[in-house]
Parts: structure tokens; sequence; C-alpha cells
């Protein structure tokens, strides 16, 4: 897996002093920095040269900038099209040093540098003063929106921050969600049972041929063991599954290959999802992965707006993988994503009619996780 390092590192000067900024510019002191009043990407010069693959190279910039808006929202998912999970997001970090060729930001993000909210401090107040005043509900929330969790956490060093935070609030469980295998710093943090690590998995072909710069997948296995080990809660998303030549038999072993890591009770849940897209994403895969297999096959728009698998490909992707699943941990909670009604019947084992009954299976298996370790 590669290491990211910037080529330079642009600060708004209203976060200059933040203590976030020191730590990230400390992690590079031979990276040059500049300072201004407010970056915008499209009249920057280092853009120019139209050699450069503008996705890749604006990786290369790193931003720290002051967000003004809602950084904790309910999660953009959510609409009354499909059963979501009641979930709410984090924006801590705009887009990913990885390169998955199917990610959704290439199409979605309106500018190609990494950009870290330096305003930490003020971004997590948010998040106390929204879930006090609710506190017979318990809130899931997940930083792994517009990026990945922990792909950039070693050297910018945020989760450590995020985590004690959430150690204190007694209603809010946080999930850090990955294709990373970056948890060592994390292990001897006070997390106090208030964080759930999860790990985006796919079979190790799909992996090698659709998700580049990741971890493998017995490297992320083998940092979801670590996490377990040091009292993380952990949890799996089988999404995007990809329907190629020997899904059956990949799908398959993936799931024994995650219960062969994990014990089976330290898993907090497993959602299954298959890849959707935003119909001006395929270009843009199209010029940049050109060897990418994952958009073979027939697609049908659905009422949200994404592309999807026809229906029966879907319903036969989340059978056999639930069918294993329910066969060797049948406790684990597990939910489809972004699915109407009608794709759990058949596939899954129950079938909630609303979002709110699928968190509170999520969050009644959490409850008992919790028990279980007080
Ligand atoms: S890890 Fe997630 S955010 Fe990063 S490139 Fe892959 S799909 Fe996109």
């Amino acid at each position: 897996m590669f290491q990211y390092r910037p080529e330079r590192i642009i600060i708004d000067k209203a976060v200059s002093a933040e203590p976030l900024t020191e730590q990230i510019c400390a992690s590079f002191p031979e990276v040059s920095k500049e300072i201004v009043d407010n970056f915008a990407w499209h009249q920057d010069e280092s853009n120019a040269d139209p050699l450069r693959n503008p996705l890749t190279h604006g990786k290369k910039t790193l931003h720290l900038k002051y967000f003004r808006g809602a950084s904790f929202k309910v999660c953009p998912g959510f609409s009354d099209k499909v059963i979501c999970c009641n979930y709410f997001t984090l924006d801590l970090i705009e887009n990913c040093p990885f390169e998955c060729t199917y990610c959704i930001l290439q199409a979605f993000l309106n500018k190609p540098v990494i950009t870290v909210h330096a305003n930490l401090k003020e971004i997590l107040e948010q998040v106390r003063q929204r879930t006090t005043v609710q506190p017979n509900t318990l809130f899931r929330v997940g930083t792994g929106e517009h990026s990945d969790s922990l792909a950039l956490d070693p050297v910018l060093g945020i989760n450590a921050h995020v985590i004690r935070f959430f150690a204190k609030l007694p209603n809010v469980l946080l999930e850090l969600k990955t294709k990373s295998k970056h948890v060592d710093h994390l292990l001897d943090l006070p997390h106090g049972g208030k964080s759930v690590i999860s790990w985006s998995v796919n079979p190790e072909a799909v992996v090698v041929q659709e998700e580049h710069k990741t971890a493998r997948l017995n490297e992320r296995l083998k940092a979801a063991r670590k996490a377990s080990d040091a009292g993380y809660k952990v949890a799996f998303h089988l999404d995007p599954m990809i329907h190629y030549p020997e899904w059956e038999k990949g799908y398959q072993e993936l799931v024994e290959q995650i219960f062969d890591s994990v014990p089976p009770e330290r898993i907090a849940w497993i959602s299954l999802g298959t890849l959707r897209y935003i119909s001006s994403l395929k270009s843009v895969v199209d010029k940049r992965f050109p060897n990418s297999r994952a958009f073979l096959g027939e697609f049908v728009p659905g009422e949200d707006g994404k592309m999807r698998y026809l229906k029966i490909i879907r319903q036969r992707l989340f059978r056999n993988v639930q069918q294993r699943i329910g066969k060797l941990a049948p406790q684990i909670p597990t939910y489809l994503c972004m699915e109407k009604s009608s794709l759990w019947k058949n596939t899954m084992p129950h079938q909630p009619q609303s979002a709110t009954e699928v968190e509170s299976r999520l969050t009644s298996s959490l409850r008992q996780l919790i028990l279980m370790e007080t």
C-alpha cells in the first residue's frame, strides 16, 4: 500500500493557528506551505498543465480549510425511495488518496485536491450540541462519506482527537470506515467502546482489479483483528459487490475469510450493497481506468437516479452472501444499503418497513455488545 505525501499544503488564513493545522504541518516539515485568504482550485496556476491527470495530480495538494457549513448531518443516501439505516455523517476530509475505479467522488467533488476541515474543535462541538438535545437516541455517526476514514490518518492524526471526543459522549457511536490497514496508531487510545472500525471488503480479485492503492484483503482483515483485540467493535461492508465471472465463489470465500479473521461475536454489523453510480461517472472511469471491468454488464436506472444491476442479479448476489452469513453467524445483524423493501424480500431473513426498523436492529446489537463489555 502506498504512503501519501503532498507536494504542497495550502492553508486558509482562518485556520492557520488551529492546533490541527500546526500538527499536520509538523508532519510534513519539508513540504512547501502557502497561507491564502480563500483557496480557489479553478484559479490555481499549478492546474494548468493539460498533460497531467487533474484528478490524480490534484490529490497532491493538501488544503487545510475553515469549514463554515454543517459538517454533521443526516446521511445524504437517505431517501424515501429506499430503506436506509438512519445514519449521520461527519465530514472532516473531502477526497481520498486511494483510487477505486468505481469511486463516486470522481464525479461528485468539484475540486480534485484533498481538503481537511481544520477547525476540528468547532466541528466536534456541533456534534455535541446536536446529540445532547436527544439524550435517548443512540446516534451512529460515520466519517467515511467523502473520503476513506483512515487512509491518511497515520500522517494527519485526526482520528485520535475524534475517538477521544466520542468516548465521552454518552449517546453517540463513531464509525470509521476504511479500505486501509492503518490501525496501529489507534490501538492504545481510550476509545471507551464508543468507536466501531469498519472495513469495506471485496474478494481479492476485485481488490486487485478495481481498488487501486488500497490495502490488500488480507491486510484489511489482519488490521480488523488487531482492532478487535484492542477492544474496538468492528464491522464489515460488502459494498460495492461486483458481479464478476467468479462472484459466487469469491463472495462465499470472502465471508469465510472474515469469520476466520475476527470472532463473529466482535462484529457489530455487516452491510451489503451492489455497485451503483450516477451516469456521469461512467465517462470519467472510461478515461481514467480503461482496464476496469466494474462497469461491464447491464445496468438499469433506479428511482433515485442511480444505475444498478438488474434486480434479479442483485437478489442473487445478496442471497448468496446472506445465506452464508446466516449459516456461519446468524446473530450478526445484516442490512442492505440503499435498496427498496422489495429487494429485502427473498434475500434477507427479515423485511423492515422503515429506516427506523433497520436502525433499531443495529442499535440493539450495539447495546448488547456494550453490555457484554460492562
Ligand atoms: S476508498 Fe472510498 S473514497 Fe477512497 S477512492 Fe475508494 S471508494 Fe473512493
